[in-house]
């Protein structure tokens, strides 16, 4: 909601400035400042955000008076240019466009040269000496409106647009006549009262407030909504809508229209880079429909524009202090300028930016940190083609075309032609890339679902190159080279034709567009300016930032990335290898059976001891019965544990030795141990096939054709397996035999464990590797839960130490991953030291909404129906989880001051649930390791950003 207090609906452009973007727009405020600064800005007005809201709260009416107001500014404007608005003789046209305070590019409404009718269009012709101009001036004029106010597609006036030229034997808008034009200006007329059941508006107070009213129905549009979404951008800001002096790029040959960047927005360069048209509008350049010139023509031309427009860059970045994206015009020779905004950019733009602007000295380090987003930092762990895979396939010929490098990163897809297409396919579980001509603000779904946007026309600034910047999706565009037929849905290059569902590969970075998929690898470690902003925020950031990591590669790249230590070593990972899994199905099939066994063997032995006489000796009996038939799976256990022991032995000695120095914290047991075994639905389908089959060809019938038949003792293997499962088989299996209850149940799966940890602790220690192991105990949720496993964690690595006579310093801890853990912290502190919130557990059990299901089931209607902002699951519930979480902190430091305590859950590498960790006073976060440079900056973000901040702000 709008901070600042001002009363007044409209401002004019002088009487605002930077400071007031929530009420003014991005676009009025850059106005209003820049009229300030002393720039040539045509004169104008904008509409307040708060107007916006009040239209909306009418009911979608104007606000009561707004409508008087505007017309009063108007005279305002009219008397600045000295011209009359609907004049027939001199008259005033005008811009009105969309402005919210974040931007939205493309997304939102605007209509130009407002204010023509038959009259206006004579006294501009007449003015201008240049009816052809005129008449051209009107004809988009009714074409933007009928598409913007009255709803009427603008594909159906392109279409009459298209006839026109066939009639005319013409190819280019351009070469259209005055007459031919004027011609034109009829027939759209006719199509408005065709399809609208209206006149077009030749009142030119009618035609400006209806235009008003329409972009502020734009802030509701789908593709405005879809976009604040992706960009998690307030649904309820509003926009401002901005009136203003129309100025005309299109008037003749030393007229244009551009779009300018204070840097380079691909490298990051200080260099002043865009876009120009000669002789066009504003949007031509943005539509991509004609493919513009770099700004070197300009220079080339007109050096005294161009410098001017260097000048002006200088000065907008000096005093916004950061990068600007501009808009200007050129009419007869004098620029305008239409907007300035901070430029959207590429991550390494940005990162290059931020460092090189520290280094001018025009931003703080603090300040460069937070120039640089998660996102950006995640898209340049994005994968790339390497260098070899790439030359094989131009040396194969896989060529196909190159363009405009309008977004980095190496994209390989289906190709697909329309937005509704790339959907369902994203839908289906493929990688499309959406080939077009030209994208439009319509297809920004569809552009958000693929990995990757292809146009034939188009420059970098075109709406494609834009959005795709923006959401870090490679992108190539003005590939004039190929020929899209939407119609056939094919793509022709030369002699050859892809079809939809062919796959390309692009490379964002240079433009080119090859045949086939090309395989791409992830960069294992950040270097240059993006290692150099991350040691900046490793200075500020109070989290540490660890790593969830099951092996030596995995925690070798965290450590490459900068994570500081292991928060989570899933050992059920280890257990899962191909070369294991035999070993611990057998260990599964036997430990139920062997446990069962000895609590039987021990009770027993108990009653013994207490009976006497007859009694006694049955007991006896019984007993001896019992440790017979305990023996085999006992050994079989046994035997199991034994062959793991070393092979997990070496597991940990890879991630100690890998983490040398640094904190490693293994977890023990984690998961149901169903899930090391086979499904129970495939494999009693397999039994029971095998059944049938059997019992076909005991009646001498050829089952060969059918399928093949076990051997006997196959298929009594296969039953006691199924049997096994069977018997594993929970309801629930996520609130069953798991977590420590595992190895309370199973204490001899622990101890294994714990025994193979510290002596491959032991084995490094002495010779001369710094070991720091944690032992982390899962999915406590009682004290004596927490008392029993510690003691036996204990047990085991003392009795270790003491066989090796090594000394050693670790620590045993627990997860706190469920709410009655989170509600006793105080006693569990008392045995534990450290906590590591296990927030996908937690989150799980907080909300009672399964991990597993919750994604693929209700989470995406709950977001769509509001009941929820966002996926619990992916970004922490601060207000409910967050509130346990808060809670045991606060109680858990009380009993233990020296407990540590951190985050292990999917949410320690998501930037908001970071920012939240960093507010609950946290020692560290982990996250997996491609996620550890975001944690890094994300981390020291947080810590920044209660600090003021200074200059003029664009956010
Ligand atoms: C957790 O529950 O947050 C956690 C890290 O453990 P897992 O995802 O392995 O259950
Ligand atoms: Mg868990």
């Amino acid at each position: 909601m709008p901070t600042t207090t001002a009363t007044k609906p409209i401002y004019l452009f002088e009487e605002g400035n930077a400071s007031m973007r929530d009420l003014l727009g991005g676009k009025g405020a850059g106005l209003a400042e820049m009229t300030g600064m002393g720039l040539p800005v045509p004169p104008g007005f904008t509409i307040t955000t708060q107007q916006c809201l009040e239209y909306y709260k009418q009911g979608k009416k104007m606000p009561a008076g707004l409508s008087e107001l505007i017309l009063e500014n108007v005279k305002t404007i009219e008397k600045k240019m000295g011209k009359g608005f609907g004049d027939p003789k001199n008259p005033l046209l005008v811009s009105v466009r969309s402005g919210a305070r974040e931007s939205m590019p493309g997304m939102m409404d605007t209509v130009l040269n407002l204010g023509l009718n038959d009259q206006t269009v004579e006294g501009l012709a007449k003015l201008t000496g240049d009816a052809r101009f005129a008449y051209d001036a009107f004809r988009r004029f009714i074409q933007m409106f009928s598409d913007v106010v009255l709803n009427l597609k603008k594909r159906s006036f392109e279409e009459i647009l298209s006839k026109k030229k066939k009639a005319q034997g013409v190819k280019e808008d351009s070469d259209l006549t005055a007459d031919s034009l004027k011609a034109l200006v009829s027939e759209y007329r006719e199509h408005v009262k065709k399809s609208a059941g209206r006149e077009f508006p030749m009142d030119v107070k009618e035609q400006l407030l209806m235009a008003v009213q329409a972009v502020f129905a734009s802030w509701n549009n789908e593709r405005a909504i879809v976009y604040r979404e992706k960009e998690n951008i307030p649904h309820d800001l509003g926009t401002a809508v901005n009136v203003q002096s129309m100025v005309f790029g299109n008037m003749g040959s030393d007229c244009g229209t551009g779009v300018s960047f204070t840097r380079n927005y691909n490298t990051g360069a200080k260099e002043v880079t865009g876009d120009f048209l000669f002789n066009a509008q504003g949007e031509d350049v943005v539509a991509g429909i004609r493919t513009p010139l770099q700004l070197s023509a300009l220079k080339d031309k007109s050096p005294e524009i161009h410098q001017q427009l260097v000048d002006i860059s200088a000065n907008l970045e000096k005093h916004y202090r950061d990068m600007q994206d501009m808009e200007f015009t050129v009419e007869r020779g004098k620029i305008f300028m239409l907007q300035t905004r901070r430029a959207k950019r590429t991550a390494q733009a940005a990162v290059k930016i931020a460092v090189d602007m520290e280094k001018e000295g025009l931003i703080t380090q603090s300040e460069a940190i937070q120039r640089v987003s998660a996102d950006q930092i995640d898209q340049l762990l994005h994968p790339y083609f390497p260098v070899d895979k790439k030359k094989a396939a131009l040396e194969a010929g896989r060529l196909v075309a190159k363009g405009i490098p309008a977004s980095p990163g190496a994209a390989c897809g289906e190709v697909v032609f329309e937005a509704v297409d790339a959907l369902k396919l994203k839908a289906a579980g493929k990688p499309v890339i959406l080939v077009r001509p030209e994208t439009t603000p319509d297809d920004a779904q569809g552009m958000l679902a693929s990995v990757g946007i292809l146009t034939s026309t188009g420059g970098p600034t075109s709406h494609a190159a834009l959005v795709a910047r923006g959401w870090g999706i490679p992108c190539v565009v003005g590939c004039e080279a190929l020929s899209i037929d939407l119609e056939k849905k094919t793509v022709t290059a030369g002699n050859k034709v892809w079809k939809e569902g062919q796959a390309i590969s692009i490379d964002g970075s240079t433009g080119e567009v090859m045949e086939g998929t090309i395989d791409r690898v992830s960069p294992s470690e950040l270097t240059g300016d993006a290692k150099l902003i991350l040691d900046w925020a490793d200075k500020v950031r109070k989290l540490g930032v660890y790593a969830n990591a099951d092996n030596p590669k995995d925690a070798a790249r965290a450590r490459a990335f900068g994570a500081e230590g292991i928060g989570l070593c899933r050992t059920e990972h280890m257990f899962m290898e191909t070369d294991r899994l035999p070993i611990v199905q057998r260990m599964i099939m036997a430990a139920p059976e062997a446990e069962r066994l000895k609590r039987g063997v021990h009770r027993l032995e108990l009653d013994v001891v207490e009976a006497a006489g007859h009694k006694k000796e049955e007991l006896q009996h019984r007993l001896d019965e019992l440790k017979k038939e305990l023996a085999g799976p006992w050994k079989i256990y046994q035997e199991t544990l034994t062959q793991l022991l070393p092979v997990q032995r070496e597991d940990f000695r890879g991630i100690l030795k890998a983490m040398e120095g640094c904190w490693v914290i293994i977890r023990l047991l984690d998961p149901p141990l169903h899930e090391f075994l086979p499904n129970y639905e495939e494999l009693l389908v397999e039994v029971a096939e095998q059944r049938m089959l059997q019992k076909f060809a005991d009646q001498k019938v050829d089952v060969s054709k059918v399928g093949k038949l076990h051997s006997q003792a196959e298929q009594k293997e296969r039953e006691a397996l199924l049997g096994k499962v069977r018997s594993l088989k929970e309801f629930n299996p996520m609130l069953g035999l798991r977590v420590c209850r595992l190895g309370i149940v199973y204490p001899e799966i622990y101890r294994m464990q714990v025994r193979a940890l510290f002596e491959a602790a032991c084995e490094l220690k002495s010779k001369g590797v710094d070991v720091k192991p944690e032992v982390m105990i899962p999915g406590v949720g009682h004290v004596n839960e927490m008392k029993f496993t510690r003691d036996m964690v204990q047990e085991v690595a003392q009795t270790v130490l003491r066989e090796k006579g090594v000394t050693l310093t670790y620590k045993v801890g627990t997860m706190v991953e469920l709410p009655r853990a989170t509600v006793v912290a105080g006693s569990l502190a008392q045995h534990a030291e450290f906590f590591s919130f296990g927030t996908n557990d937690l989150t799980q059990t907080t909300f009672g909404y399964s991990r597993d299901d919750a994604a693929g089931t209700f989470i995406p209607v709950y977001i769509e129906k509001k009941i929820l902002e966002r996926d619990p699951f992916q970004v922490l519930d601060s207000e409910g989880v967050g509130q346990l979480m808060r809670m045991a902190v606060e109680a858990g430091r009380h009993a233990n001051a020296k407990l540590e305590v951190g985050i292990c859950g999917e949410h320690g590498g998501e930037p908001h649930s970071i920012a939240f960790c960093h507010s609950l006073g946290l020692n560290y976060v982990s996250c997996s390791p491609y996620r550890v440079p975001i944690a890094r900056l994300a981390a020291a973000q947080a810590a920044l950003a209660s600090q003021p901040k200074s200059g003029k702000s664009q956010d």
